[in-house]
């Protein structure tokens, strides 16, 4: 199955949140023969979070963005702010041992608290709201929820709360949940307006911003790092790769070790007040524990913003509502009549341990990436801890640059195939709720 490599055309996915994105400015491409001390490639939340981490600490930085800012999955995504890594503290201990699930429960909230930071110092309107849930359908599932409610709480993380099914059902009008988790500490927002707010704010710091400006290839071979593009290049002390899933075939050591994988979503109508606070009361959001999972919110203008499915290698079916519609009508049959207004794509980068990468090529090359579809907090954090490297403290980047990673089985080419049978396996025992 072939991989896409770099498919930015310039333009956002026709999205919802392209279509109610606050204004932006026109940024230029890059032109010339350019010089920065810091270079980071890729204007998503890794890319913004370094670079105005450090644009913060008066550092001169310039970002290449090959198309638009938050044009990846930081701009289409599921907008849920949820807490940890996505692999579970417990595989964390069991793969990498207790100091390292330890450390990263300790960092298992600094993610949304940099985000609400942001949001609050910078004044970015993005329509924040309070609360995400887990939900199950199974009594399997409710006893998973339960051991990670137990397991957050023996490592002090105390914002969980278990729901029946009754309270899960004050939260939100379905009646296929058998119950849920409640992280107080999550939440969701628009994600193209987070983006486009922070990078704002990296603008206001000092830091530039070039966009539609492909990087075509990263010249490693020097004492100082060169990105090339087609009009123009830069040359700086210290480069940083924030590209994800997008990033392609660029640097070939990363493409590896990532697979994108692509997920599909679909924005309903508005639902009016009445329906919106029948459906989800709670105005939480919300993502069911399955293997393959569904994943949904209301809008600020209450629409139903519903997610789910994958496509491993980044292909996507033809008919993006025939797909995601199906399953939003299982969890809400009342919206049977409602039009689709919007249907899109967008593609993550799957780690094969399903943990977040950082690390770093040569001495002055650093990248993180492979969030696994749960990013919109890991990529902020890892932007800090980014930062936090490239400003000679190596302390939190060491951990993880020093956690093994393992290939997809089956390499480059046998790995979609190898993926899609590991996904139906355990797509399977979820349906017979083992
Ligand atoms: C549809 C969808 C729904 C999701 N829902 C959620 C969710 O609800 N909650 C959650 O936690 N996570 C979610 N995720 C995952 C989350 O969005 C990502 O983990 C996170 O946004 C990754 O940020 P990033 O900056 O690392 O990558 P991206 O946002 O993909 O940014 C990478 C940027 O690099 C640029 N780039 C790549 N290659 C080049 C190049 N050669 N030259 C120049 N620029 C380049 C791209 O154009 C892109 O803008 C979802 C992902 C998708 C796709």
């Amino acid at each position: 199955m072939p991989e896409q490599s770099y498919a930015g055309q310039g333009e956002h996915t026709p999205s919802y949140y392209a279509a109610s994105a606050n204004p932006a400015p026109a940024r230029p491409a890059l032109t010339g023969d350019q010089r920065f001390d810091i270079c980071i490639v890729g204007a998503g939340y890794s890319g913004l979070s370094a670079g105005l981490h450090l644009a913060e600490k008066g550092h001169n930085v310039a970002i290449v963005e090959g198309a638009q800012v938050g044009w990846g999955a930081s701009g289409r995504n599921g907008g849920q702010i949820v807490n940890g890594l996505n692999a579970s503290l417990q595989t964390i201990a069991r793969r990498y041992g207790h100091d390292m699930s330890r450390f990263v429960a300790g960092i298992a909230q600094e993610g949304q608290e940099i985000i609400r930071d942001r949001i609050a110092t910078y004044d970015i309107k993005c329509g924040l709201k309070n609360g995400n849930v887990f939900t199950g359908y199974t009594s399997a599932h409710m006893r998973e929820l339960e051991d990670r409610r137990a397991l957050w709480a023996s490592y002090g993380l105390t914002a969980q709360e278990m729901l029946s099914k009754e309270d899960l059902r004050a939260k939100v009008g379905s009646d296929v949940y058998a119950g849920g988790l409640i992280d107080h500490t999550g939440g969701h927002m628009h994600p193209l307006n987070l983006a486009l707010g922070e990078a704002a704010a990296f603008e206001q710091n000092g830091g530039v911003i070039f966009e539609r400006t492909p990087v075509t290839a990263v010249d490693d071979t020097g004492p100082a790092p060169v990105v090339k593009t087609a009009k123009g290049q830069i040359t700086c002390n210290t480069l940083i790769l924030c590209g994800n899933a997008y990033l392609g075939s660029v640097v070939p050591k990363l493409a590896v070790r990532v697979m994108p994988v692509s997920t599909q979503m679909i924005a309903t109508a508005p639902l009016g007040d009445e329906l919106a606070a029948q459906l989800i009361p709670s105005d939480h959001c919300f993502e069911d524990i399955r293997y393959i999972l569904d994943y949904f919110r209301l809008s600020e203008d209450n629409r139903m913003i519903f997610g789910g499915g994958v496509g491993y290698g980044g292909t996507d079916p033809s008919d993006l509502t025939r797909k995601i519609r199906p399953a939003m009508l299982k969890v809400f049959p009342a919206l049977r009549d409602i039009p689709i207004d919007y249907a899109w794509s967008g593609n993550f980068a799957l780690s094969f341990s399903r943990v977040p990468q950082m690390g770093r090529i040569g001495q002055n090359i650093y990248f993180a990436h492979g969030y696994s579809g749960h990013g919109v907090t890991g990529s902020h954090l890892f932007g800090r801890i980014l930062s936090e490297a490239v400003d000679a403290d190596l302390s939190r980047f060491d951990v993880f640059a020093g956690v093994p990673w393992y290939p997809f089985p089956g390499g480059r080419l046998l790995r979609v195939p190898y993926s899609m049978m590991g996904a139906w396996y355990y797509a399977l025992k979820d349906r017979l709720g083992l």
